[in-house]
């Protein structure tokens, strides 16, 4: 019988390993850490319930909410209070709710005349065609005005990648505003006659995408797809070599292996755990780009013999994975605060705020948390997330625990009218939190189709890959399982 390793317990791998089981393939998933969910953790302490890394899940695609049901967590998932819409944007060193009509966007004061006249220009603006790889700084710059990328397009994308816009590939990491310009010809055409395209695929719009989590926060959708795996899942095992065989790959591994993520565990010891080795038809790696570019690989030398043996194959090293290791992943600290309501000026009933750097403010922006989803904070009090560091400031992020607080603190003072001590502290520090789809990405997602085809039964999955939020993740986890099950199936 075919059997399929995973390398990774974070949502992607979790998802392939949960639908290839259900198919019937042989599945075991080896993770790294002593624990699932990869940067998906929540915590209740005294009444809070904090979440380390992402807070809710975007549901674009109906996979998302088919395999909430498949878990049979349907109970359990808590959609984004409706009244919690509101997004604010830091201008003028205070937050604007951004407007969400078309009267809306003539008269707020988020932006100037001289933006609002860049918006009902951009239908006018030929669109670009020479091939030309730009930033989402250039093509913001190039259909609508400076004004707009600095004062919207920043925050936004500080919010999605805690990343750089000018560093940023319009292609790779906005690959659905880069089709609007291929298709319609401008952005706002394509809003306007894009709908019908998008109703026919199912797939829905990031920004009007329903948003979800559930009672006790994102952990719970990890931890009952471990619970479902039972037996298949093997914790504190790293992956450190795939050597490829006659009969697929064979994994060497490492008992007891590295936490490789955030604050949670730190596993430094230079104690040699014993390594061992196992076989399996196949393998997928849902683990990160960083982690990948540490994996020894050794592929299979092309043989000239009809029939594979062990006598005639040859495994080879390859060193092209070291490559990925150029992927920036910038550090991130998210700061979960909770103030008693009182002691908080602005009424926090929205989503949350984002702050574009020009504003000169050190958090990247902040979370609503308790206005999101009803059990965040306990009664008379409010729950909010703020993050620090991404490629805006790096350096920020590794501060220590009471410094960050210091600091977000410092922002909130001014932005929200928060006063006194807060009630509740928790942080959280992701070294390597997000991978940047830079400008050149393209190279990678190449490399890995290149390696792909040249690896029979070598896949690889995940955010470094099919998009960096959960949602993209967990599609990428189900569409893996679909082919490695196709794949498997040939002879
Ligand atoms: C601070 C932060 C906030 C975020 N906020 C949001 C949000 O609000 N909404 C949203 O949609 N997205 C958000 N994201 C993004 C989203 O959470 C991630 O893109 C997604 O969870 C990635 O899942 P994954 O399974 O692909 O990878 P990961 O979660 O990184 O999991 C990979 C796993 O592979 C394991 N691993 C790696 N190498 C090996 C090896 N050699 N052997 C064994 N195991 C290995 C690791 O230990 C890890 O557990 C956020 C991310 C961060 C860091």
């Amino acid at each position: 019988m075919k059997s399929v390793a995973i390398i990774g317990a974070g949502i992607t791998g979790l998802t392939a390993a949960f639908y290839l089981k259900r198919k019937g393939v042989p599945v075991t998933v080896y993770e790294a850490g002593g624990r699932v969910g990869g940067v998906i953790q929540s915590i209740r302490k005294d009444g809070y319930l904090a979440e380390f890394g992402p807070n809710t899940i975007l549901e674009t695609s109906p996979k998302i909410a088919q395999l909430v049901r498949d878990a049979g967590l349907e109970s359990r998932k808590l959609a984004t209070d409706p009244k919690a819409e509101a997004r604010y944007v830091v201008r003028y060193g205070r937050p604007i709710e951004m407007p969400g009509s078309v009267p809306g966007f003539f008269t707020t004061k988020l932006f100037t005349a001289k933006a609002k006249l860049a918006v009902l220009r951009e239908p006018f603006i030929k669109p670009r065609r020479d091939g030309v790889e730009e930033s989402i700084a250039q093509f913001v710059v190039r259909r609508f005005n400076q004004e707009f990328l600095d004062h919207a397009i920043d925050a936004l994308v500080a919010g999605i990648y805690a990343g750089d816009p000018h560093k940023l590939s319009l292609p790779h990491a906005f690959p659905k505003l880069k089709a609007l310009e291929d298709n319609y010809g401008s952005m706002i055409k394509g809003q306007l006659f894009g709908a019908r395209a998008r109703k026919k695929s199912g797939e829905v719009a990031k920004d009007r995408a329903p948003k979800f989590s559930f009672d006790e926060g994102l952990q719970v959708l990890p931890d009952t797809l471990a619970t479902q795996l039972g037996d298949s899942l093997k914790l504190n095992i790293f992956v450190t070599k795939l050597t490829q065989t006659p009969n697929g790959w064979m994994l060497t591994v490492r008992e007891n292996g590295r936490e490789p993520q955030g604050n949670i565990e730190h596993r430094t010891s230079n104690i040699e755990h014993p390594s061992f080795q196992i076989e399996h038809s196949a393998v997928i790696y849902c683990g990160t780009a960083h982690r990948l570019a540490e994996l020894e690989i050794e592929l299979g030398a092309p043989s000239t013999a009809s029939v594979r043996t062990a006598d005639n194959f040859e495994p080879r090293r390859c060193s092209a994975f070291q490559q990925f290791s150029e992927i920036n992943y910038p550090p991130v600290a998210s700061v979960v605060l909770g103030f008693r309501r009182e002691d908080v000026t602005h009424s926090c009933s929205g989503f949350g705020m984002l702050i574009p750097k020009i504003e000169g403010f050190k958090i990247l922006g902040t979370i609503f948390s308790s206005a999101l989803f009803p059990n965040r904070a306990p009664a008379g009090h409010i729950a909010m997330t703020s993050y620090i560091g991404g490629a805006r400031y790096p350096e920020l992020a590794s501060l220590p625990p009471e410094k960050l607080v210091e600091l977000t603190l410092a922002d909130l003072r001014v932005l929200l009218g928060v006063r006194g001590k807060p009630k509740f502290v928790h942080t959280a520090f992701w070294p390597k939190a997000i991978p940047q789809y830079n400008v050149g990405y393209g190279k990678y997602r190449e490399l890995l189709s290149d390696i792909e085809s040249k690896a029979p039964n070598l896949f690889f999955a995940g955010h470094y890959r099919d998009g960096v939020s959960l949602g993209d993740s967990i599609v990428s986890g189900v569409n893996i399982a679909e082919r490695v099950a196709v794949t498997l199936q040939q002879p």
